[in-house]
């Protein structure tokens, strides 16, 4: 049992002035595994005072002092890597294999945005004038549970390699992992003041963030409704805003897919995580003519599919970050079948055996189409709708009639062809038969799935503003 009572302010473990305790639970047993104490405005407002302080030399250093630091961030990271992982794995039912994935991932997040730091010309005459990039000042980042590692490198990373400092508040619901990364950025040995990181409540330490006038910008993952407060309480400051929010993405099976390359490409990323990703592919769409083929296909590959204990390796299928999200995801199957789809696999209840966690059996719909409210919500759960196409175009639109545009998948043997559906969805990025992961391309959403991008050069940019000297 870990007791947590410590932000990361300053350069020191610090003790926090709020004093709300939360539990911290094991969502494949419901036991409490550790507390933490929750810091108020007083702790953000301490943490947003050490970034400032911090910001007037560290925005004035060189890229090549940046690109050191983000090295030695990087590998006081790495070094934990296993710690990083369990943490994850522990706190919020991760899959191991997905945990290990996600580790490397983000210390690779680092390395891209020291690497992109070549790229950037900071400064360059335009005619008689000089134009350069910098620094917005103190960025604010606020993250979600569902991969805590993953969002603090990148967004760490990227805010580092502009010359901003920061402040972060990732989820209550992280605080294992936070004390983890809360000791590598110790171990790091940055100048104090460049990384806090603050435990707190979304509106109590999120809030101030996004409020107070000396955060410049804010750099936010999580729920499209939390992403558009966030607009617009720092809309009041005219905040710069990055918002990574959520997703509701279609996967176009075309006519002539291989479905031997198709199904495990369309559980692999509609299942992802769990299914809590924002970036699941969870709408299939199937040529009518094919779908008797794709309807037996699935439902035989995802008997395969082992849920179970995260720590297992074999686990495709974790445990719901908590009894809410359960709870949430049994509504969504529940409303699936009032609203007349039909199962193809899957449904209500725990899968036998795992009843003492939030274990979700994973669940195929067919007959279901895209007005549904299956369809059109993201449910953020192993939960996936096969709806059907006549013609592509059709495949294209219903794809397209989303609120969201996060993620897109393409699943056909013409590649060319392919590439051309995928070049009419409305998405940020969309992967074409197998997933794709490039830490130097940009990753972001349209519509409602959010604002700007992360990434590379794209991601640091969104840190720097342009000011031309005459
Ligand atoms: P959430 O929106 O509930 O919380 C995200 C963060 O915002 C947490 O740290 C939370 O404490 C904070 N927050 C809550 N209310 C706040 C407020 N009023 N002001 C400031 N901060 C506040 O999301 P979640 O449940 O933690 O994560 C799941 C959601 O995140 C899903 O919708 C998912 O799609 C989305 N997500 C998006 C991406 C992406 O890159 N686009 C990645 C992962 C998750």
């Amino acid at each position: 049992m870990k007791h947590i009572t410590q932000h990361y302010i300053g350069g020191k473990f610090t003790d926090s002035v709020g004093q709300e305790k939360f539990e911290l639970i094991n969502p494949s047993t419901n036991e409490v595994i550790g507390t933490v104490v929750l810091g108020n405005e007083e702790d953000a407002q301490r943490a947003i005072a050490a970034a400032k302080e911090a910001f007037k030399t560290y925005s004035r250093t060189t890229a090549e002092q940046r690109a050191e630091y983000l090295q030695r961030l990087h590998d006081a990271i790495l070094a934990r890597a296993d710690d990083h992982a369990q943490a994850l794995i522990k706190e919020y039912g991760g899959p191991a294999q997905m945990a290990q994935f996600l580790v490397k991932a983000s210390t690779d997040l680092i390395l891209s945005a020291k690497e992109s730091l070549k790229n950037i010309t900071f400064k360059e005459m335009v005619g008689e004038t000089e134009v350069s990039m910098n620094p917005v000042g103190v960025a604010g980042h606020i993250t979600p549970w569902n991969a805590n590692i993953l969002y603090f490198c990148n967004k760490t990373a990227a805010a580092l390699a502009a010359g901003c400092t920061v402040v972060t508040k990732p989820s209550e619901m992280s605080a294992l992992q936070t004390q983890v990364i809360m000791e590598c950025v110790n171990a790091a040995n940055l100048p104090a003041g460049l990384i806090n990181i603050v435990n707190g409540r979304g509106d109590v330490v999120g809030a101030e963030l996004t409020r107070n006038p000396d955060v410049a910008k804010i750099s936010f993952t999580g729920s499209t409704a939390v992403g558009k407060s966030i607009a617009s309480t720092g809309a009041a400051t005219l905040k710069r805003v990055t918002l990574e929010l959520g997703g509701k993405s279609a996967h176009i099976v075309l006519g002539d897919a291989d479905l031997s390359q198709a199904i495990p490409f369309i559980l692999g990323s509609g299942f992802m995580n769990s299914g809590q990703a924002c970036i699941a592919g969870t709408r299939i769409l199937v040529p009518e003519n094919r779908l008797e083929e794709v309807k037996s296909a699935l439902k035989q590959a995802v008997g395969h599919l082992k849920v179970g204990l995260p720590e297992q390796p074999d686990t495709a299928i974790g445990p719901m970050v908590s009894k809410t999200q359960y709870q949430r995801v049994q509504s969504y199957i529940l409303k699936g079948i009032e609203e007349g789809a039909e199962l193809l696999t899957g449904g209500p209840g725990h899968p036998e055996g795992l009843e003492q966690g939030n274990f979700v059996k994973p669940t195929i719909f067919v007959n279901v189409t895209n007005d549904m409210t299956i369809a059109r919500e993201e449910i953020f759960g192993p939960v996936l709708c096969v709806i059907t196409y006549k013609t592509e175009q059709e495949a294209i639109d219903i794809a397209n009639d989303s609120p969201y545009g996060l993620a897109g998948y393409v699943s056909g043997s013409d590649i060319q062809h392919a590439r051309k559906i995928a070049e009419q969805m409305e998405a940020g990025t969309v992967s074409i038969n197998t997933f794709g992961h490039n830490p130097f391309a940009p990753f972001g959403g349209v519509k409602q799935s959010g604002i700007g991008r992360e990434n590379g050069t794209y991601g640091i940019k969104s840190y720097l503003e342009y000011k031309s000297i005459f």
